[in-house]
């Protein structure tokens, strides 16, 4: 039909309900439910049909319906609560950050990231990555941080996943309405939308800046759809991993760049920048830019002050995974930039290197090699990444590779049931939303009745039953199966049957068919006449990613199979709204990844909260959380070569357990129904599990290991016209070019020395001569290195600083240690030699160090 124009008519809210629209504009709504429960409760079908987007919702509600509820005291009067609730959270000044670092509260910390999953409403996000920068700044804006943070706006966000009826993924993708977006122009002092430009490769692009409002913080994203772009350059943002490598460099030319260019824009001066994951890494590139620009410093003096206030956060454990551009790319993106910083291309790209001889420039190695301050994102992937990374540090031992880990969190009101909820509001402390990071608030659990909490958890399974058997009628009515298909839907999944979920994104690494490797097996356990079980998946596969696709249909294609129809679910389209509904209401949640390839994983996380359980390979998050009580493990912690044997090994696993453990637990019921046992297990996970991996936990940690050292380190650094960047490069300069005399002399024992250990501990002596040239000892730190010994190498290595007793001639001196060593066994030492600085964030940073040959 022939359009001949477009209408567009906008409701005018009853005075009543001008504050909905405010707090529609900020996703404050999308952590407290009651605020959500206003808009669904006016018309729940018209909530349904916008996609529960409160935005579009009060666009289009009918001025009959908001009449209406202007006569409902009941409602009015929540209406009323739920706005002083909002109010009183955005004027609160009395935050956890303002209690524990008043002194602070004016500094800024900027926060990069490409993806941001905080609300399906806004797909800028393609899985767990963008989860965690969303529940990262929700958790910044209820702990009171000053937050910043920068991204993309992606205006075909990521692609909408249909599995087609032969079980291949297909990915579609449809432009956002931006009108209907919780987004609002970014505005400068003078009242006009922010806009920023780069220029690279001959070129100058353009970008206007959105702001999304996430409680008390911004969000500022870059969109490059404007008038004055070329159409290429107008698409460059338009999809988040979209396009080729060409159109990756530019988004995070953008991303890096562009976003410090938003900051000035807008005038916030940040003082921490902190890059999560390696696509902001260019970040670093311009602010020393600038700093050589507008504040005169060289490079190096630049560089001190980049490490100073800047963070990065590696989230993956392969090196394969990490963004990489070919240098002739770097060449056409940078050619103009290298001088600009006073750098020869080599030294520039030297940068991004991980050894000379390498091709392309790699993002993680420019940030790792930027940033003073580098974590991964559990304690065992600090340590994966402290391996992978370590020839970035040649000649530091791997334990001493300068990356921390602060393991993931979930943010938990955003994720966790309202149903349950309102058990806490009951049983535990009054103010425990306040107190999510803290141990005890969860420890009252105990006191939740075992029949409400399994009541309350029945209650969420059948509502998840429901929400399935609803999308997989469309999802096959879409595909043109048959009426009789589509009926045998309200068959499919038994309320009684221990079900288990398994969604995440499809990559190959997190192997979903793993359960199936042994069909005769797994077939009889879900088929057992008396203790049933079902499995329900689901999850996106990156379009270029053919064996991740395989695994969909493969997948498609045993669900579909006698004995497993109907007890095995492909749900498509994973995003946030399926993975909350999963998370609140399956029984088990099971995650399977190749140890370990899984540097994190959360949504785990977000499963303990509501009362499922885990049951996971001991990787990521999971090998703290796991204390033998409070869930299940799949496999040990043994190492593999080969892929087929740890697969073989880890399925068996996953039988055994299930057969001997989980069924028998999740069916043993007393006289009332209820499975005590099993309910002792999901209070366990609650109360061990829900305060450490919440994201208000890990922002404090950030805050207290990562943003707080980096503010008090940047204010030194630029104090005093930036005295102490300027001294700490001649601090380097002066090791780097004297480095090379550095050495350690010890006479080799004559034999092997032999001690008795006592009560007392006796006393080893030890001591070796070194040689320092004009290097001041007050500038190094000698140590003793020392282990109990394997295969003559030395493990759990441990050092002792050693003393200087004198200077034995022109640069050298004697240093010894009385070392004591309390658990008998064979160990070896040797000494080291590494700088010293109080101004050093890492001593092991400056690559600067010398064993004894
Ligand atoms: C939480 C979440 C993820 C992360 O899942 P993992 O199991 O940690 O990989 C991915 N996608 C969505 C939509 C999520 O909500």
């Amino acid at each position: 039909m022939y359009l001949v124009g477009k209408i567009n008519v906008i409701s005018t809210l009853p005075e009543k309900f001008k504050r909905l629209n405010d707090i529609a504009y900020n996703l404050w709504w999308t952590w407290n439910s009651e605020a959500i429960d206003l808009y669904r409760e006016i018309d729940l079908e018209l909530w349904q049909k916008v996609d529960k987007n409160p935005v579009r919702f009060l666009q289009e509600v009918s001025q009959k319906k908001l009449q209406a509820k202007l006569s409902d005291e009941e409602y009015l009067s929540r209406l009323d609560k739920v706005v002083a609730s909002f109010d009183s959270y955005m004027s609160e000044k009395n935050t956890w950050f303002s209690q524990n670092h008043s002194e602070l509260t004016d500094k800024k910390v900027a926060y990069f990231s490409a993806e941001y999953g905080l609300s399906e409403v806004l797909p800028i996000y393609s899985g767990g990555l963008g989860v965690l920068s969303g529940d990262h700044c929700k958790s910044a804006s209820d702990l009171g941080i000053p937050f910043t943070a920068i991204g993309l706006f992606y205006k075909q966000g990521y692609f909408s996943q249909r599995i087609n009826r032969d079980g291949w993924q297909e990915t579609c993708f449809n432009d956002l309405n931006i009108s209907q977006l919780p987004m609002l122009p970014a505005l400068n002092a003078n009242g006009e939308q922010v806009r920023i430009s780069i220029t690279f490769a001959g070129r100058t692009v353009y970008a206007i800046v959105w702001k999304v409002q996430i409680g008390r913080i911004n969000l500022y994203l870059m969109d490059t759809d404007v008038a004055e772009n070329s159409p290429a350059d107008r698409s460059l943002t338009s999809r988040l991993y979209g396009g080729d490598q060409e159109t990756r460099i530019q988004q995070e030319i953008f991303l890096g760049i562009g976003g410090i260019r938003v900051l000035d824009a807008i005038g916030i001066q940040a003082n921490v920048f902190h890059m999560n994951e390696g696509h902001s890494s260019f970040m670093g590139l311009e602010l020393i830019r600038k700093l050589i620009n507008e504040r005169h410093l060289n490079f190096n003096e630049a560089m001190e002050v980049v490490a100073n206030s800047s963070i990065f956060t590696t989230h993956t454990p392969v090196p394969a995974g990490n963004d990489v551009f070919p240098l002739f790319m770097m060449d056409k993106y940078f050619g103009d930039f290298w001088g600009q910083l006073g750098l020869s291309r080599y030294d520039f790209l030297e940068l991004g290197l991980k050894n000379p001889e390498d091709q392309n420039f790699n993002m993680t190695v420019l940030a790792l090699t930027l940033a003073g301050r580098k974590n991964g994102v559990s304690k065992l992937h600090g340590a994966v990444s402290r391996k992978i990374f370590g020839d970035v540090w040649p000649e530091v031992p791997e334990d001493d590779v300068p990356i921390t880990y602060v393991t993931n969190g979930i943010h938990t009101l955003t994720w966790l049931s309202p149903k349950i909820k309102a058990l806490y509001d009951k049983y535990l402390d009054r103010d425990w939303q306040k107190k999510i990071y803290s141990e005890e608030t969860f420890a009252n659990v105990n006191s939740i009745p075992d029949e409400e909490l399994w009541a309350t958890h029945v209650e969420l399974k059948n509502k998840l039953i429901t929400f399935i058997r609803n999308r997989l009628k469309k999802q096959k009515l879409a595909n043109g199966e048959s009426m009789e298909a589509v009926r045998q839907v309200d068959n499919f999944l038994d309320p009684n049957a221990l079900t288990i979920g398994f969604a995440r994104r499809f990559a190959t690494y997190k192997r979903a068919n793993l359960i199936f490797r042994n069909l005769a097996r797994i077939q009889k356990i879900l088929n057992d006449p008396e203790r049933p079980m079902q499995i329900i998946f689901a999850g996106k596969a990156h379009p270029a990613d053919g064996p991740a696709h395989d695994v969909i249909k493969n997948i498609n294609d045993i669900a579909k199979m006698e004995g497993f129809y109907g007890k095995v679910i492909l749900l498509e389209n994973y995003n946030m709204t399926v993975a909350r509904n999963l998370v609140q209401g399956v029984d088990v949640w099971m995650n399977n990844p190749r140890r370990p390839l899984e540097a994190s994983g959360t949504s785990g996380q977000k499963v303990c909260i509501n009362g499922v359980i885990n049951f996971s390979i001991l990787d990521g998050w999971w090998c703290e959380g796991y204390n033998g009580e409070n869930g299940w493990i799949i496999g040990d912690e043994s190492e593999f070569d080969n892929e087929n044997i740890q697969d073989n090994t880890d399925s068996e696993s996953i039988y055994d357990t299930l057969e001997h453990k989980i069924i028998p637990l999740y069916y043993n019921v007393n006289e009332n129904g209820i499975p005590t046992e099993w309910v002792r297990f999901m209070k366990n996970s609650i109360s061990s599990l829900s305060w450490n991996y919440s994201t208000d936990r890990m922002v404090k940690e950030y805050t207290g290991s990562m943003y707080v050292p980096a503010i008090t380190g940047n204010s030194k650094i630029c104090d005093d016209n930036y005295s102490l960047a300027r001294s700490m490069c001649g601090f380097r300069s002066h090791l780097n070019s004297n480095w090379h005399n550095v050495q350690l002399f010890a006479e080799k024992s004559a034999g092997d020395l032999k001690y008795y250990k006592t009560d007392s501990c006796q006393e080893i002596y030890l001591s070796t001569t070194v040689c320092l040239g004009y290097i001041d000892p007050s500038n190094v730190i000698v140590e003793v290195y020392y282990g109990t010994l394997s295969n003559g190498k030395i493990e759990n290595a441990q050092t002792a600083e050693m003393h200087c007793d004198e200077k034995t001639g022109e640069g050298t001196y004697r240093y010894s240690i009385n070392l004591k060593i309390f658990d008998g066994g064979e160990y070896g030492y040797t000494f080291r030699i590494t700088p010293k600085h109080e101004h050093l964030i890492n001593r092991f940073d400056t690559g600067l160090i010398k064993w004894i040959r």
